[in-house]
């Protein structure tokens, strides 16, 4: 590898290593072992300090540290970027090797998310030999398009940063609110029965009231107090899988959930809402048990006031002349960070629309751009 690869050239090598999440794909961890690999040998490469770190999918997180240099700002910065990415819907070959045209970057996991993790990389390389850097940890990330867990494991690092940003596709803007995620699931159970003698309760009619709860539960959340700048909290019923035949219904049959809720609400308080309301509804008619291990990513409310967000801020507006900070629905990191940081957010290069879309593609001024503004962020006097 030649040391001195521009953040365009290590963008296209990233996106030419296939890395797709392997609880997504065909299982296959070479991938995202292989950009660890390269992510480790250029920081080290380029003189900066470098570390493994197990997670709990068994993958490694690469963690790149600098100290604080003399004059430099105390408080530490976190930025993170997944290494990880979404399959494709189709086995394109447009997909699987990276190209320029007209300016962009085309490739699986072109925005979402090398592109950033080509900018914190070469952000912390220049940070490294300004004597104003402040500290910093720059974390290339496992497991993001599902389980989270190596945004997760970063909480047994040890430190408390003033400020953690995960570089994620947003159009360089900075996103400061953002939904919880909770997937789960609800066991339904009756009596399987043959259509000729259809008696006792059939598990197709007893998890449609509960989705029929599930509407009326929806239209309540939109009755509750707006969050200034997200929409009303909401359970998506994503799938239903039963085991009956061709003249049998079924003895159990299973609903897949999807719900996002507010900041201030934890997943257990916004499913023990949702639990007791299907319980209203449904009168004790219908015999259910939840799951008891859903899939949870936490949501995220930055703190405006916190001075490195309000330092970020100005170095945004110093580079592309706006700052309009947004919320979104999307999943991130963000709220896993927020947990063990002072302020957390997203912001990055490409637009968040592409993602997982099988034209993905990010522009690449926008990847200068990001680069620049993590460089000042990690400098700044
Ligand atoms: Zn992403």
């Amino acid at each position: 590898m030649a040391p001195s690869r521009t953040v365009r050239e290590v963008l296209l090598d990233l996106v030419a290593i296939p890395s797709v999440n392997p609880s997504l794909g065909d299982t296959d961890t070479s991938g995202e072992t292989e950009v660890a690999a390269y992510v480790e040998a250029h920081l080290r490469g380029m003189g900066v300090e470098v570390q493994l770190q197990p997670a709990e999918c068994g993958r490694q997180n690469v963690i790149a540290h600098i100290d604080r240099g003399p004059n430099a700002l105390r408080g530490v910065i976190l930025l993170t970027a997944h290494m990880d990415t979404y399959p494709s819907s189709s086995d394109n070959a447009l997909q699987r090797y990276p190209r320029i045209h007209n300016g962009r970057v085309y490739g699986r996991g072109a925005a979402d998310c090398k592109a950033s993790l080509a900018t914190i990389m070469e952000a912390i390389i220049r940070a490294s030999r300004c004597r104003d850097r402040r500290e910093a940890y720059v974390v290339a990330t496992v497991d993001e398009e599902y389980g989270l867990s190596g945004a997760k494991a970063l909480a047994h690092l040890g430190v408390r940063p003033q400020l953690a940003i995960t570089s994620e596709p947003t159009s360089l803007v900075p996103i400061v609110a953002q939904k919880g995620i909770v997937r789960s699931s609800i066991l339904v159970s009756g009596n399987a029965m043959h259509a000729a003698y259809p008696h006792g309760q059939n598990v197709l009619n007893s998890a449609a009231r509960i989705l029929l709860a599930t509407e009326s539960f929806n239209t309540s959340l939109q009755q509750l107090p707006a969050h200034l700048s997200l929409s009303p909290a909401t359970i998506v019923p994503t799938r239903l899988i039963g085991n009956g035949g061709m003249n049998v219904s079924p003895a159990t049959a299973t609903l897949w959930f999807d719900g996002r809720f507010l900041p201030g609400t934890s997943a257990e308080q916004f499913l023990a809402s949702f639990r007791n309301f299907i319980d209203a509804e449904t009168a004790g008619s219908v015999r259910y048990e939840f799951a008891t291990s859903p899939f949870v990513s936490p949501p995220n409310e930055c703190p405006l006031s916190n001075a490195a967000v309000q330092k970020f801020f100005e170095c945004v507006r110093n580079v592309t002349r706006r700052c309009r900070p947004e919320a979104f629905s999307y999943g991130s990191e963000a709220g896993v960070l927020a947990q063990f940081s002072d302020a957390s957010l997203v912001f990055g290069p490409g637009d968040p629309r592409c993602c997982h879309a099988d034209d993905e593609y990010v522009d690449l001024p926008d990847v200068d751009c990001a680069t620049t503004i993590y460089e000042r962020l990690l400098t700044v006097a």
